[in-house]
């Protein structure tokens, strides 16, 4: 799924690549997806787009907006799978579910993993949306340790789920999901099933620096590499912590790196590290 660092590639890529282009036609392509939301018919997005411009794309969490004239958005927002570009003359692969051409002959497809949402709207109604983005990214300029530490303090299950729920599915921050938690976790020293009311103040601050950690330097990286940008390029962040070291010894100590199913999705853990 896409993160808040694969979010903020693909934005910086749009808007530097799509910026000025004007949509000449949108499409469904070959597959369907029951899993792929859009917010009109796919006809309606086709007769609003064509003939108006790229004007931006920014980000937010793990939502990219890309700017249609001065007033609408594309909202790319909780999705799985590829988006890319296609430069004139590059052929276009047989399989994907959403097609953009350009006017320039250049183009974009989004295939579809899991699970996507692809909305088209008002830049008004963005944030009154039924699906609109909710809670804090990392990085951001309210995302302070006091501002954590409350958020902690207000989840209401805190003494029921362990930290991987108010991590990434309490919806209180926006932008890490279960792939960049194993080294968020990992380099905080905190076990994924270990209660909010059990961590001390100290071990706070080790969380609160190892997302910000984590998350500035998978952004620098341009995502991590099970991920691909807009112009089919994996990232550069390799995780500590996945299903490719799973079994290996621990970077830190050594001990066998375990895999445990919690919470909707599998969490890799040092045993002896994490606690
Ligand atoms: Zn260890």
């Amino acid at each position: 799924m896409i993160e808040m660092p694969e979010a903020k590639t693909i934005a910086r890529q749009m808007d530097e690549t799509l910026t000025g282009k004007t949509f000449q036609h949108f499409s469904r392509g070959p597959l369907i997806h029951k899993f792929l939301w859009l917010t009109k018919p796919a006809e309606e997005y086709d007769a609003f787009l064509s003939g108006r411009k790229v004007t931006g794309a920014t980000s937010y969490g793990r939502s990219i907006y890309l700017c249609v004239d001065e007033t609408h958005l594309l909202w790319f927002g909780e999705l799985g799978g590829r988006i890319l570009y296609y430069p004139v003359g590059q052929p276009l692969p047989g399989k994907y579910h959403l097609r953009w051409d350009f006017t320039d002959a250049s183009a974009m497809i989004f295939s579809l993993q899991m699970w996507g949402f692809v909305g088209l709207l008002e830049k008004s109604e963005l944030r009154s949306h039924p699906h609109a983005e909710v809670g804090i990214p990392p990085l951001s300029e309210g995302f302070t340790q006091e501002c954590f530490d409350q958020l902690l303090e207000a989840y209401p299950e805190k003494a029921k789920k362990g930290i991987k729920g108010f991590m990434v599915t309490s919806q209180f921050i926006n932008g890490i999901g279960n792939g960049y938690l194993q080294d968020i976790l990992f380099r905080a020293k905190i076990h994924p099933q270990r209660k909010i009311p059990t961590i001390t103040e100290a071990e706070r601050h080790q969380l609160y620096d190892a997302i910000q950690a984590t998350m500035s330097q998978a952004i620098t990286l341009g995502g991590r590499e099970d991920e691909r940008d807009l112009f089919d390029n994996s990232g550069g962040y390799r995780r500590l912590m996945s299903s490719q070291t799973a079994g290996n010894p621990c970077p830190t100590c050594g001990t066998m790196i375990q895999k445990i199913s919690y919470l909707g999705g599998a969490c890799y853990v040092c045993p002896l590290c994490q606690v």
